[in-house]
C-alpha cells in the first residue's frame, strides 16, 4: 500500500541503533515480551516527557531500535486499571495520527466496517487483544474493554495503529488504514 513520502527532516535523520536495543526486523511483538531494558524505558519516559508507568515490553520498534509502541501492565503499580495495552509513545507517529483525526479519518473509516469482512476482522482484532492482555494479567474493571473503540467503533487512531504496530499487518484493519494513510511510517527514522 502507499505510503505519503517521509518529511525531508524525517528522512535526513539516520540514527544508529541504541546501544542494546533488539530490531526485530520490521516484525513485531506480542507477549511474552522481554523485559525492556533501562535504555528503552529511558527513551520512552522522553517521548512522552514524563517518567514511564508500569512497562512490560517494547512491542514495537521504530527502523533504528527505539521504542514506538510500549506494552503496558493491565493494572499500573498504583493500583488503576489500564485497558490499553499497546501504547504509541513515538512522538512522530503520534502527531501524524493526531492529524489524522483532525482531519476527520475516524468516521470515515468506522464507516468501513459497514463490509462484513473488515468488520468481521476487527472483532477478531479486539479478541486478540483482549488475549494479549490477559495473558500478562487478568483484570476485572476492564474485562471485554479493548482500546480505540472496538469491536464496533472508531474511537483512537493511535490505540488502534498501535495494536497494529505490535501485531503486524493483517491483525488489525483499522489501525492498518490508519498507519497506511498517516505520513509516518516505522521504517523510516523520524526519531530525534
Ligand atoms: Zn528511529
Amino acid at each position: 500500500m502507499d505510503r505519503h513520502p517521509a518529511p525531508v527532516a524525517a528522512q535526513r535523520l539516520a540514527l544508529s541503533p541504541l546501544p542494546g536495543a533488539v530490531v526485530h526486523n520490521g516484525r513485531v511483538t506480542t507477549p511474552p515480551f522481554d523485559a525492556p531494558s533501562a535504555a528503552d524505558i529511558a527513551v520512552v519516559a522522553a517521548q512522552l516527557g514524563r517518567p514511564a508507568r508500569g512497562v512490560v515490553g517494547i512491542a514495537a520498534r521504530c527502523v533504528c531500535g527505539r521504542p514506538t509502541v510500549v506494552a503496558t501492565a493491565p493494572r499500573l503499580p498504583t493500583g488503576e486499571p489500564f485497558p490499553t495495552l499497546y501504547y504509541l509513545t513515538h512522538p512522530a507517529a503520534t502527531a501524524a495520527l493526531s492529524r489524522l483525526e483532525a482531519g476527520h479519518v475516524m468516521p470515515e473509516l468506522e464507516a468501513t466496517l459497514a463490509d462484513p469482512g473488515i468488520a468481521a476482522a476487527y472483532r477478531a482484532a479486539h479478541e486478540a487483544y483482549l488475549r494479549d492482555r490477559e495473558s500478562i494479567a487478568v483484570v476485572a474493571e476492564i474485562a471485554g474493554f479493548s482500546a480505540g473503540g472496538m469491536p464496533a467503533r472508531v474511537k483512537c487512531l493511535h490505540a488502534l495503529a498501535a495494536h497494529a504496530l505490535a501485531a503486524g499487518p493483517g491483525v488489525n484493519p483499522i489501525g492498518d488504514a490508519a498507519l497506511a494513510r498517516a505520513d509516518w511510517s516505522s521504517a523510516v527514522c523520524a526519531c530525534v
